[in-house]
């Protein structure tokens, strides 16, 4: 997989979801309390959506979108961490590992600084990953466009994989 005195790949991901009333908001596989939630075919985890592309692309395996269609059935309300643990698992199949992710944040409202240990602690549990191959930064998109109205969330992420 990696080059002959190569160390690893890079993948980047991102993902934005709308938030929407009566759904529940789960953000870094975290149940976070908001009285709006993400909308999406999936549980629309915007956080857990960009790592798992980042990783997806660091190994060149694809994208979430291929692997888990929203016009599938099967993946109707799919948690971030169900899709974080199968792309985990593909990982592994092509004889690779997670080095780190690294990932940004970038919601007007709810305030997520409280929530940041428990989101890094529950992806990395989801990736069997230690939490310190994780890090999750917050952002406020300063109140422009539809984040800053607190009409979406979105999130980016890079993250590195080498050989096993
Ligand atoms: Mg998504």
């Amino acid at each position: 997989m990696t080059e002959p005195g190569g160390r690893g790949r890079v993948g980047i991901g991102y993902d934005l979801h709308r938030l929407g009333e009566g759904r529940p908001l789960w953000l870094g596989a975290v149940r976070i309390p908001h009285d709006r939630g993400l909308v999406g075919h999936s549980d629309g985890d915007v956080l857990c959506h960009a790592i798992a592309d980042a990783i997806l692309g660091a190994a060149a395996l694809g994208e979430i979108g291929a692997l888990f269609p929203d016009t599938d059935p099967r993946f109707e309300g799919i948690a971030g961490s169900g899709i974080l643990r199968e792309v985990a698992s593909r990982l592994g199949a092509a004889f690779l590992r997670l080095g780190n992710v690294d990932a940004v944040v970038i919601a007007e409202k709810p305030r997520l600084a409280t929530h940041r240990d428990a989101m890094r602690d529950a992806i990395a549990l989801a990736l069997g990953v230690e939490p310190t191959r994780v890090s999750i930064k917050i952002k406020s998109n300063e109140g422009c466009e539809a984040i800053g109205r607190g009409d979406a969330i979105a999130a980016q992420a890079v993250a590195w994989v080498e050989a096993r």
